[in-house]
């Protein structure tokens, strides 16, 4: 699963918003009551209704084992319910047993059958327990036949940072009322929701294969695991469609979704690749997902082992409570997946693609046994996007995402104080964050630079193979790094993946002369009542006239010196020169050896760190030439840095930065570039004449840029940023909305109102973020008859949002209109609505 609060939403914004952005993210739901039919009995359940655990999360005790799973699903469009019919086929897992129990949470039991025969069974809206009716032994199958009413909207749902919500069954827009919206369902399984839409032992231990017969209105297609068998069309005028997958996986990868989508079909080797899309985005398929065929030979080739299941097909879906799900062969991903050509022109997708794919071998075939075990799912599947950029883009596009990952990682002070993997963890929704995912990956990243990409991917193919199809935990990783290297892993794991926290490093360096040595100091300054004192492994590369020497030492004290004989003074000892370590560091070269670094060592990471350091030494005329000579470095995130450095340039070197600036903003193949070039020109050059910057902005296909155009004109030239405004009024670009909303606040009249009337309807929860504190400056401005317009758009968009920062928010909103408005009258209505939202 991809984690929308970490991941994501930190590509689209700023880092620095992280943290305030995981706080706010929850569940946009639209919740429908719809009245239950007179004779179902609807059970109260609460889905988090299990005790907490106080000491050790252990994985579930295996009693069963379910062999098949083959499901009957009708829909209920009116009241939301899941009409079903389970066929399992199952065995005890070892000891002797007359009654299986079932996860099944919020039905309504009709019939339970075991071989044929009317079964006597409990049921607490929770656990299902089935009499068998005998004795079964380990050697014995038995058949269980379920006919149930599932109720996933009556579900009392608690959310979580990664999945807003758990009701496992979603239906979008059922009563078609919704002009923006399709009508849609789709199913979210992990971590345990699938059991409220069928009967299963729901742990990450358990496996099985499966039949999946879903009935569906003609005009809709389906998707779920495996191969389409058959459609069969039915007299009532619906289609009933059987997917199969032979092959067993673990519950949460169950899925199941359907609506009016376009089918892209690609191919990988004779195997199917499809991508279901919304009519409306279908012609941009390919340029979305048009990579995966090579993404899947690519993994395939590199890790050793094929890419296992039947087909591989990815679905775009609204409102989805994530940014993508690793159902397995079936992987679905949320809406702002719904791309023209234009917003992909700022953004692409393909770290959420190659994320979700890679959960294909690590995840879906060698699955992690137990919640506090994620991070062998989601740390290994945040690798897989480094992978994929190393291959495809350049070690610099794949050390950005692993710099950026580690940033998140290192911001979140409040969040990393636990361990990897947490055994005594309490709630399992807890797991997705910055350590499971970001964390993750980066530790994977050294445990590859320390043993070597030989031993590395050797391991992981022989961890793949030794348990396919097989749940792990932490501990078979390491055996199989043992046993590949041949070195006992411990230390590694203990302080990596049964600690927390990361080491904090002081760098000092002394030269003797006398001696002719150099002596690097390093210090671990991390509060060790909390953290571990590490073993770090470090590469050091040391330069000399003419040459350069790779050393490898390993610090594992708090504070040690390492010698180095050199014939001169060296020109830079550049420690962690992989650049791998998780850990911050505080590193005292001086400014001559931060440019030598700049000018001299091989990474993206050592230009992007010696880049930084120099920021202290910015008047200085050396510095001021490195800063000048990273214009032309050709990869775009040094440009970047670059531009955000021309406001340390004295006023004769900014002379000489212009036309470099002028020409990245013009020219540079990456948006970002251009768009920056472009706000800084605006905010450094304003001055200067720069109209064919702005003539070339207003054909840019990307947003990115336009939107800095706007902003630039809303304060220059207005009449400029009012064309700007109307042409892109209609756009569903977030970037777009957000500078017009801008606009609109400072500058719009009742004509205007219309813009944030349609984005209310459109949007709900966090889409909501940006919109909001300018539509309060807006509405601050307009007379009663606008105002008497917004209530009723604020007060619905704030009924069904389950977001509660942003229902908090909208509230707000009317708040402020009651205050504004002038007749008694409205400041009336407007209280009623707040009221009616307490
Ligand atoms: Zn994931």
């Amino acid at each position: 699963m991809i984690n929308l609060s970490t991941q994501n939403i930190n590509r689209y914004f700023l880092l620095s918003f992280f943290i305030v952005s995981f706080m706010f993210i929850s569940a946009c739901k639209t919740k429908k009551t719809e009245p239950v039919a007179a004779e179902v009995v609807l059970p109260e359940v609460n889905v988090q209704s299990k005790p907490a655990p106080k000491t050790y999360y252990a994985s579930y005790t295996r009693l069963s084992d379910i062999i098949h799973t083959k499901l009957d699903i009708n829909l209920n469009w009116d009241s939301c319910f899941v009409i079903g019919k389970a066929n399992l086929k199952v065995r005890p897992y070892f000891y002797d047993t007359d009654e299986l129990i079932l996860d099944a949470k919020g039905y309504a039991i009709n019939e339970v059958k075991v071989n044929g025969k009317k079964a006597i069974y409990t049921y607490d809206g929770y656990k299902l327990t089935i009499k068998l009716g005998k004795v079964y032994t380990k050697d014995e199958t038995y058949d269980v036949f379920v006919d149930y009413i599932a109720m996933p909207n009556k579900l009392k749902v608690k959310g979580s940072a990664a999945i807003n919500s758990d009701k496992g069954f979603y239906f979008i827009n059922p009563d078609g009322k919704n002009k923006f919206k399709p009508k849609q369902f789709w199913t979210q399984g992990e971590t345990e929701s699938n059991s409220c839409w069928f009967p299963t032992i729901e742990s990450g231990n358990e496996r099985f294969s499966q039949e999946m017969a879903i009935t569906v209105d003609t005009s809709m297609v389906t998707l779920s695991n495996g191969r389409l068998l058959y459609s069969t069309k039915n007299s009532n005028g619906t289609r009933t469609d059987v997917w199969r997958q032979d092959l067993a996986h673990a519950p949460y990868l169950t899925m199941l979704a359907g609506g009016n989508f376009k089918i892209y079909r690609d191919k990988w080797r004779n195997m199917e690749v499809n991508y279901y899309m919304e009519p409306e985005f279908a012609p941009n398929a390919k340029l979305i997902f048009g990579n995966t065929p090579e993404m899947i030979e690519f993994f395939s080739n590199k890790i050793g082992v094929s890419y296992p299941w039947d087909k591989y097909s990815q679905i775009v879906v609204r409102d989805f409570v994530s940014g993508a799900m690793e159902n397995t062969g079936a992987v679905t991903f949320y809406d702002p997946m719904n791309k023209t050509i234009r917003d992909y022109e700022d953004q692409t997708d393909e770290d959420i693609i190659s994320h979700e794919l890679f959960h294909h071998w690590f995840g879906d075939l060698v699955t992690c046994e137990s919640w506090p075990n994620l991070t062998l799912n989601e740390g290994f599947a945040t690798y897989g996007e480094y992978l994929w950029d190393e291959y495809k883009y350049g070690r610099e596009e794949a050390d950005k995402g692993g710099f950026n990952n580690l940033n998140v990682y290192l911001a979140s002070t409040d969040n990393n104080r636990v361990d990897m993997i947490r055994f005594n963890l309490t709630d399992r929704e807890s797991m997705f964050d910055v350590n499971s995912y970001q964390k993750g990956g980066q530790i994977i990243h050294m445990l590859r630079k320390y043993v070597g990409d030989k031993a590395f991917f050797t391991a992981i193919k022989t961890y793949l193979e030794t348990y396919k199809f097989k749940p792990v935990e932490i501990h078979h990783l390491r055996l199989v790094f043992e046993e590949v290297t041949g070195e006992d892993l411990n230390w590694f794991f203990n302080q990596w993946y049964l600690n927390q926290g990361h080491p904090e490093l002081e760098i000092n360096y002394e030269y003797a002369d006398d001696t002719k040595k150099s002596i690097v100091s390093i210090t671990q300054k991390q509060d060790l009542s909390k953290n571990p004192l590490y073993k770090l492994p470090i590469d050091v590369d040391i330069y000399e006239a003419g040459k350069v020497t790779r050393r490898r030492i390993v610090l594992d004290s708090v504070s040690q010196k390492f010698e180095f004989s050199t014939n001169s003074k060296q020109f830079l000892i550049n420690v962690d020169a992989e650049k791998m370590l998780v850990c911050t560091k505080k590193d005292m070269h001086s400014k001559e050896e931060w440019l030598y670094m700049f000018n001299n060592a091989p990474l993206f990471l050592d230009k992007l760190e010696a880049l930084e350091a120099l920021d202290k030494f910015k008047t200085d005329s050396l510095v001021q030439l490195a800063f000048l000579k990273a214009f032309d470095d050709p990869f775009y995130s040094i440009k970047t840095i670059a531009i955000s450095k021309v406001k340390s340039l004295n006023e004769r070197n900014q002379e000489l930065a212009y036309p470099k600036l002028k020409n990245l903003a013009m020219n540079d193949k990456k948006s970002i570039v251009r768009a920056r070039a472009l706000k800084v020109i605006t905010e450094v050059y304003a001055s200067k004449n720069n109209e064919d910057v702005f003539a070339s902005a207003e054909k840019d296909l990307s947003y990115s840029v336009e939107t800095n155009l706007l902003r630039h004109y809303a304060t220059a030239q207005k009449e400029k940023a009012w064309s700007i405004a109307k042409k892109e009024q209609g756009t569903t670009n977030s970037n777009m909305q957000t500078a017009i909303a801008e606009f609109y606040a400072k500058e719009g009249s009742a004509a205007e109102h219309v813009f944030f009337l349609n984005i209310f309807e459109r949007k709900s929860g966090f889409g909501l973020f940006f919109i909001i504190p300018q539509y309060k400056i807006y509405i601050k401005r307009q007379n009663d008859d606008t105002i008497k317009e917004g209530i009723k758009a604020i007060s619905v968009s704030a009924k069904n949002t389950t977001n509660t920062f942003v229902r908090n928010s909208l509230k707000g909103i009317l708040r402020d209109m009651k205050s504004t408005a002038k007749s008694e009258e409205l400041k009336g209505e407007i209280q009623r609505e707040i009221d009616g939202l307490n």
